[in-house]
């Protein structure tokens, strides 16, 4: 017998209510556990019981569920630490008494707003913990995705938003109607016309500034946690929760407002608000196109500020022991130079056979199928100032050990951007998805009470901090 079924049987037999979870049937239970062979605990746990004796967390995770000889074993992943993730746990309290006594949450997510600027923020400033939130190296997509996942890119499967898909992009048999476009792009207005137009009839979100004679090595495979496009479980199932998310109301300069307006409507009109969750987006909007300190920003940052003071005064009037979250995905730099690169010029143009590469602001991703080209490659590329190559041993600290993202991976330092990129023609005035050594890089973790988060936390630490929040 293998280790991990010894520890299992042993887990499973010695199970203090394992008869009770089997008795439990289905319906909602509040549950913790322990770990025997680590001796760590799992903290209560609300969730669900199905008709086959599977329980769930709030996030539809999977911890517990009953063999075919009706015994119960357990595994628990968050909190252990990486390798393995499914961890056995026998069950040590199993309780229905305190179902429908959960303690109700405010959390405002808000795009893009550094630690370093919470302090001209005079209500948000004032909260009771607050911490610098690290986020993995990417962009939104990933960032967002983690905190209310707690699932690293390698963990979640997707990094960026496009990935390198040659059998499976959506345009893989329009080669030859691309090659025919590729000249059109030399014009700045035409190829904005066939981006927007192929962005009305693809399946894909937006084909940003990728070339179109490239478009068939690529799908969209990323997608935030807030997109409807999203499909995996997160604290956003939580049952009951009530959500005011940016793209459920029209994308217009007063879109903040409006979701702001509507969460303060719903928790001045109900007796118990319940879990309630908004998305605040445009200060990362702004911050691109206006700079991190420029004066729209600066008034963006007190707008914001008062959306958090107005939403925190309300819920707490209405229920004086709420846990109020507010987090944001990443920080924000400005940038003041530009890299260039041109695979193309050394080693031809991309395709399936030979190489393929993908350019964003600030990360560059190679795929190599020429194994031939690999040191050739990686030499032309680490002589170009502004282009720091991700090590090994970096990749495996960010969660990016998946050779799908990539099988080199550049970033830029802070302020520098990749110019022209399949992102966008032109440079942004700020930029974030520098590498999170950066302090600009850091997001704000702030919770009203005192002990959730100091110093440096992680949206793995946020992600389990809201998940026991809600399961309180
Ligand atoms: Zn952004």
């Amino acid at each position: 017998m293998s280790y991990a079924k010894k520890a299992f049987a042993a887990a499973a037999l010695s199970g203090k209510n394992s008869k009770e979870l089997v008795q439990a049937g289905r319906g909602p239970v509040s549950m913790a556990g322990e770990n025997p062979a680590q001796s760590s605990r799992w903290p209560l746990s609300r969730g669900e019981i199905d008709g086959i004796g599977r329980f769930r967390d709030l996030a539809g995770q999977l911890i517990c569920c009953r063999t075919p000889a009706g015994v119960i074993f357990s595994f628990y992943s968050r909190g252990c630490p990486p390798g393995p993730i499914e961890s056995l746990v026998r069950v040590v309290e199993l309780d229905r008494r305190n179902e429908g006594h959960m303690s109700d949450t405010l959390t405002i997510f808000i795009d893009g707003l550094p630690f370093d600027e919470l302090h001209q923020m005079p209500f948000s400033s004032g909260f009771a913990s607050q911490g610098r939130l690290v986020p993995v190296l990417g962009y939104s997509v990933n960032c967002q995705t983690q905190l209310f996942t707690g699932k690293t890119p390698d963990e979640i499967g997707f990094w960026c938003e496009w990935s390198y898909e040659p059998d499976r992009s959506p345009f893989k048999h329009l080669k030859a109607l691309f090659t025919l476009l590729s000249p059109l792009e030399r014009v700045y207005v035409a190829k904005r016309v066939v981006h927007r137009f192929l962005d009305k009839l693809a399946p894909t979100e937006s084909t940003k500034n990728i070339p179109f004679r490239y478009l068939p090595l690529f799908d969209e495979t990323g997608h935030s946690v807030f997109s409807p496009k999203f499909d995996q479980a997160s604290l956003l199932d939580t049952p009951g929760m009530t959500k005011f998310l940016h793209h459920q109301f029209p994308n217009t300069d007063q879109l903040d407002e409006e979701i702001f307006k509507a969460a303060k409507a719903h928790i001045e009109s109900s007796d118990r608000p319940g879990h309630v969750f908004l998305t605040l987006v445009k200060i990362d909007h702004c911050s691109h196109w206006e700079g991190v300190g420029s004066k729209p920003y600066n008034e963006m940052l007190l707008e914001n500020d008062r959306y958090i003071g107005e939403l925190t005064e309300a819920f707490i009037a209405k229920v004086p022991d709420g846990r109020v979250f507010v987090v944001s995905d990443h920080g924000m730099a400005n940038i003041h130079t530009g890299v260039s690169i041109d695979l193309e010029g050394h080693f031809g143009k991309p395709c399936r056979e030979r190489y393929a590469y993908f350019t964003e602001g600030t990360i560059l991703r190679i795929w190599i199928t020429d194994k031939s080209l690999t040191s050739e490659i990686i030499r032309y590329v680490d002589e170009i100032e502004g282009l720091d190559r991700l090590s090994e041993d970096e990749r495996a600290k960010q969660g990016l050990t998946n050779r799908a993202f990539g099988d080199v991976i550049y970033h830029t330092p802070e302020g520098t951007q990749i110019i022209p990129s399949f992102w966008g023609p032109k440079p942004s005035v700020g930029m974030h998805g520098h590498h999170p050594s950066f302090p600009s890089q850091h997001g704000i973790c702030l919770s009203n009470r005192p002990d959730d988060f100091q110093e440096r936390v992680s949206a793995l630490d946020f992600y389990q901090c809201l998940s026991e929040a809600i399961n309180e």
